[in-house]
């Protein structure tokens, strides 16, 4: 057994604080990784607060994982000592199921194993995340980062990347589209650099103008502020594709408006209600109402491909762990650009 250093909340709505406990030995298939770094996504704090449902603690966050290979199961092909690698929101999977089949291991009919707060494919060890210093995960749901990437950077790809590029490969962004974001924040930044680099024009719709300038050094062609009427005028019928990240309650009827004729919203983000559409929104302009969640194991690999041919990564803050608290606080405020991530080498002994 392995002595892992890390933070975690030993109770629902509980501060983080320090905690120490084994990981498994690497098993024939499992890769052993010391993590370097790992980013802070707003989920973790859904998580550790329990407004997704119950909660397994003591509770380790984090599925943003970044870090390098420090030892190797007999029968593991794809790794070695040294590789750059990364975990993200899950690290296991059924593997018999059609959608594991598929590659699409985020929607396994069994349901996949997240990389915290759910269980490993044994269905009774509690799984524990990346605010720590290591973590052993089977080889088949390990990403390899490009060595180009700096892994500080390309941690929040894990999931903010994926979770954006994912529904941009899926509806086709690209050269000849027009494409929307809603919300400049750890989803929305990334949406941009990733639209961007696929060709395709980009609005930002944001509540206010004050990231405008952020957003065109993003890679976005336009910005827009929703709280002014006047945009909703001027922007009607003209998106391809819009991803909604923002968790807040929006009045999707009036986004809908924006789209162009067969085209899609695709929401990444989770509002704690439901939210009221009317069927006119959809069928006078046979519109589609999406949602997308993370991507397969195949699509991740291929995204970290992809954001290491463009070099792009995310825009961080980087902390020690006795900031994560202040850190949580911060991401409610939305008072980060763009994402927080940790320094794992300062989690030590409590
Ligand atoms: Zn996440
Ligand atoms: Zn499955």
């Amino acid at each position: 057994m392995n002595k892992t250093f890390a933070y975690a909340a030993m109770s629902a709505k509980a501060p983080l604080s320090p905690y120490v406990f084994e990981r498994r030995n690497p098993r024939e298939h499992d890769v052993a990784i010391e993590i370097k770094y790992s980013g802070i996504c707003h989920s973790d704090i859904h998580q550790v607060r329990e407004e997704w449902g119950k909660g397994a603690f003591p509770m380790v966050p984090g599925h943003e994982i970044a870090g390098v290979v420090t030892k190797v199961g007999a029968k593991v092909t794809r790794f070695k000592i040294g590789d750059h690698v990364g975990v993200g929101c899950f690290v296991d999977s059924c593997r018999t199921c059609e959608y594991c089949h598929e590659g699409l291991e985020q929607y396994c009919s069994v349901g996949m194993n997240g990389t915290y707060n759910s269980t490993e494919a044994d269905g009774v060890t509690v799984t524990q995340g990346g605010y720590s210093t290591q973590i052993v995960v089977d080889e088949n749901y390990v990403l390899r980062i490009p060595k180009n990437l700096p892994l500080d950077k390309a941690a929040p790809l894990l999931c903010a990347g994926i979770t954006t590029y994912s529904p941009l490969a899926h509806w086709g962004a690209g050269p000849d589209k027009k494409v929307a974001v809603i919300g400049l924040g750890g989803l929305g930044h990334m949406a941009v650099k990733i639209a961007h680099a696929m060709g395709a024009h980009l609005t930002v719709l944001s509540q206010s103008m004050k990231k405008a300038e952020d957003a065109k050094r993003l890679g976005a062609n336009e910005f827009y502020a929703t709280s002014d009427k006047a945009t909703f005028k001027k922007l009607k019928a003209s998106f391809d594709l819009i991803l909604n990240s923002v968790s807040a309650e929006l009045d999707w009827n009036q986004y809908l408006g924006l789209l162009k004729i067969d085209g899609t919203m695709v929401l990444l983000g989770l509002p704690d209600k439901n939210v009221s559409l009317s069927a006119f929104s959809l069928v006078m302009g046979r519109r589609r109402l999406a949602g997308s969640l993370i991507g397969g194991i195949k699509e991740t690999q291929e995204m970290l491909d992809f954001c290491a041919k463009h070099n792009i990564v995310s825009d961080i803050e980087l902390i020690s762990a006795d900031k994560i608290n202040e850190a949580f606080d911060r991401v409610l405020k939305s008072d980060v650009r763009y994402r927080f991530v940790i320094d794992c080498k300062t989690f030590s002994a409590p």
